[in-house]
This record gives C-alpha cells, sequence and structure tokens, in this order.
C-alpha cells in the first residue's frame, strides 16, 4: 500500500495497545497520525504502575504496543522485555515512549528500569527533561532503518 499516493483508506485497521496511564501527549499523536486517540486497548497496571505483560490481550499483526519507560507522575517504568516476549510470536510492533525515562538507561544505579528495551521496535525520548536542553529536543529511534 502507498500511503502517500492513495491515503489510509482501505488500510487494515491497527490494534493500539497503551497502559492505563498513558501520557496525553501520545493519545495526541496517534489522533494526528488518524489511528484514533479512543481506539486504544488499555491495559491495567501493577500496584507499582506498571503495564501487567499477562493482561495484554492477544494481539495480531498489524498491532502496536505502547510502552512507557517512565510514567513523568510515578516513575514506573514498563517492563519492556516480558512485554516484547509476549508479544513477540504474533509480530507486534513494540514501541517505547521514554519521553522521560529512557535516560535511566545511562546510568549505573537505575538501568535496571530500562531492562528490555532493546528487544523493542522503536524508542522515543526527549532531551528536554533530565538533559534540561530547550524545548522540543526529541529523538526517535528505529530497529529497521526502512521503517
Ligand atoms: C513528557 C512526556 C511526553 C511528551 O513529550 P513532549 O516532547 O514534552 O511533548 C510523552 N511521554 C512521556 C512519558 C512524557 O513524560
Amino acid at each position: 500500500m502507498n500511503v502517500e499516493a492513495d491515503g489510509l483508506f482501505g488500510a487494515p485497521p491497527i490494534t493500539v495497545v497503551v497502559g492505563e496511564e498513558v501520557h496525553p501527549s501520545l493519545l495526541k499523536a496517534l489522533g494526528l497520525l488518524g489511528l484514533g486517540r479512543n481506539r486504544v486497548v488499555k491495559v491495567p497496571l501493577d500496584s507499582q504502575g506498571r503495564m501487567r505483560p499477562e493482561a495484554i490481550p492477544f494481539v495480531t499483526s498489524p498491532a502496536l504496543v505502547c510502552t512507557q519507560v517512565g510514567n513523568v507522575n510515578t516513575g514506573a517504568c514498563d517492563p519492556v522485555g516480558d512485554i516484547c516476549e509476549r508479544t513477540r510470536t504474533s509480530g507486534v510492533w513494540v514501541h517505547v515512549d521514554g519521553a522521560f525515562g529512557l535516560w535511566a538507561a545511562a546510568s549505573p544505579s537505575l538501568a535496571y528500569l530500562t531492562d528490555g528495551v532493546e528487544q523493542a521496535d522503536s524508542w522515543a525520548t526527549d532531551a528536554h527533561k533530565w538533559l534540561n536542553v530547550p524545548y522540543d529536543s526529541n529523538t526517535a529511534r528505529l530497529r529497521e532503518s526502512e521503517a
């Protein structure tokens, strides 16, 4: 399908899975992309505010699981490695919203909070939070350059 030429008409619906405390900007982005802010499946969290991998419903491709590392209010980091293992066989794309917490990977005492993030398909992070640079300094990375 050539989205630029033909638009999204006729495209298969994409299931989007998020945690119950998804950052509002992620929902905004889904709306801008045409994936729909309200069409998400919300996964319940554990007592620490992390997405519960076993509570993710069985979804098949095309699907996108948006994990969060971490929650800007609580610091909670989803267990991305466990989530990747649970969804890998079904060909689901796993994204890490690491706007706030992905920088923990650079800290020897906090890196355990990001265990498994290397198994994801894409990562976004902000430099304007922990790195304290001007607003709107963001990066996005994809595992496959073609994507
Ligand atoms: C801050 C934050 C965002 C939004 O990023 P901005 O670039 O500041 O708009 C998204 N997700 C999480 C988890 C955040 O903490």
